[in-house]
């Protein structure tokens, strides 16, 4: 079954068929970057992050834009709670955004534009819907959309009109033609210094309204027609509802985007994780608790349109699982020596797959990119991973055959690999002691520092069932003088790496 995708457009799956062939043109609306992201954030950019993982590894070209709302009320206003100019406020929280998205493994967009640098493309965009007659601007010098003028307006929301009006009610805008037409542009005090010069009378001086920033970054991006726009389910409306009406009464044609896609919200006891709720656990304090591979395991294992419940015991048995796939992982690399250089090996080949656990996992992701079944897909690739490293641990092309599968999935699914080959963390300095260590213990060397360090360790633990109690000591001290750390537990021997003190002075 070729990629088939929910549309809300259209309430159906259905078969996705993009404008061009193997292209795709792919919106998705942004923060507004006043505060920290927090997990309903995450939910969302992890989402399509996995979206577009997954079409790149089907063969599509993805040319993505993810806008930044770097000017609104809810910036300006803490702007001046904090005495700080609104450019240099939105720039902070921007900065923040991305260390975020880059800790979570969110791959960049594409095209990243910002509201202020569109400030002319949204000007011109009012100004043809004037003329075209879908909206008008008032003596206040405020510019809105007409609604009458577009028959099918409401065609993604599919409520009553009258629905609609409660919805869109705006505090302050008394002077529109009808209460569900919205602000494209909205004047402000001639002696305001956070607005922009534009030509449609009162003050002569405004700022853009939200809904129109990302038409006009979409006529620029992309002409204005798409084949996917994504976006938390909270923004179907008014925000893309007004989105479709601005825009394809600019470009004249139909449909603005193909196929609408919305995630489900992050929820705490059934109300959603917001800021205005003040329910929200951020993205950053979340990181100082759990790796970004939890916190993406944890969201994957909800399919992206249901809602996901955050709980701190769903979020430990998370990292529980986590912990056990990358224990897996780092037992192949090590068997198979892999630094990340060689895996490049393993994409190409992971393209034309005949494993049946890849075609379940394709298959599941073709599926309106259902994770639930994907990780299902996963687990099956892990197990056969497991059982290969038991029984054939000493043979790299069997282990090899048994690790590219679930390094296909892991991948696609955006997981980082920092937990897998922290061997390159170790520092340079540690490979010629290591290397003497095992060469003295008769150990074959090793590729990576990880690698050796770790055939060390379980040189040791041979020598321990053996009760060879000297080697085992001599390992252990060897390995504490270089600042390595051993840890028995009953489930082996983890370390843990810290520069000695002499090594840091100086
Ligand atoms: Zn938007």
């Amino acid at each position: 079954m070729p990629l088939h995708l929910y549309n809300t457009l259209t309430r159906q799956k259905e078969l996705f068929e993009p404008n061009t062939p193997n292209h795709v043109d792919l919106y998705m609306c942004g923060p507004t970057v006043y505060d920290d992201a927090h997990l309903g954030h995450a939910r969302c950019y992890v989402a399509w992050d996995v979206l577009i993982r997954a079409m790149r590894y089907m063969g599509y070209t993805v040319n993505n834009a993810r806008n930044l709302t770097d000017v609104d009320d809810k910036i300006l206003n803490r702007a001046r709670e904090n005495n700080v100019p609104f450019g240099k406020w939105a720039k902070r929280y921007t900065q923040r955004f991305h260390e975020d998205m880059a800790a979570l493994n969110v791959a960049p967009p594409t095209h990243e534009p910002k509201a202020t640098e569109h400030i002319e493309d949204i000007i011109n965009g009012c100004q043809v819907l004037i003329d075209n007659g879908h909206a008008y601007a008032t003596d206040a010098g405020n510019v809105y959309y007409r609604t009458s003028a577009k028959a099918d307006y409401g065609k993604l929301s599919k409520k009553p009109l009258d629905d609609l009006k409660t919805g869109a009610r705006v505090e302050g805008e008394t002077d529109k033609e009808s209460p569900l037409d919205f602000a494209l542009w909205k004047a402000t005090p001639s002696d305001d210094t956070d607005s922009w010069a534009a030509p449609f009378g009162g003050s002569g001086k405004g700022r853009p309204g939200w809904h129109m920033e990302c038409s006009a970054m979409n006529h620029r991006l992309f002409k204005g027609q798409l084949d996917i726009h994504t976006g938390g389910a909270d923004l179907t409306f008014p925000h893309h509802e007004n989105e479709i009406a601005q825009s394809e009464a600019w470009s004249g044609c139909q449909p603005y985007a193909k196929y609408w896609l919305h995630n489900g919200f992050v929820t705490v006891d059934n109300d959603k994780m917001s800021k205005s709720l003040g329910n929200f656990a951020t993205i950053r304090d979340l990181l100082q608790k759990y790796n970004a591979d939890t916190l993406r395991h944890f969201l994957l294992t909800h399919h992206y349109r249901m809602p996901v419940d955050f709980t701190p015991e769903a979020l430990d048995g998370a990292a529980n699982r986590v912990e056990k796939i990358h224990r897996s992982l780092k037992k192949a690399a090590d068997a198979l020596e892999l630094v990340p250089d060689v895996l490049a090996e393993f994409d190409a080949l992971a393209h034309n797959s005949n494993d049946p656990t890849v075609v379940q996992f394709v298959a599941a992701l073709n599926d309106d990119i259902n994770t639930p079944r994907a990780l299902a897909a996963m687990d099956e690739a892990i197990q056969h991973l497991n059982t290969t490293l038991q029984t054939n641990g000493n043979n790299p092309a069997i282990v090899r055959d048994a690790f590219w599968p679930v390094w296909t999935c892991y991948t696609v699914l955006g997981y980082t690999t920092a937990g897998i080959f922290s061997g390159d963390t170790l520092p340079t300095s540690l490979k010629q002691p290591l290397q003497l260590l095992a060469t003295q213990l008769g150990i074959t060397p090793k590729k990576t520092i990880e690698a050796m360090l770790q055939a060390i360790i379980e040189h040791r633990s041979t020598a321990k069932a053996n009760k060879d109690w000297a080697t085992s000591d001599n390992i252990r001290s060897s390995l504490a003088s270089q600042g390595v750390t051993l840890e028995d537990s009953k489930d082996g021997t983890t370390w843990s790496y810290k520069a000695p003190a002499t090594m840091v002075t100086g």
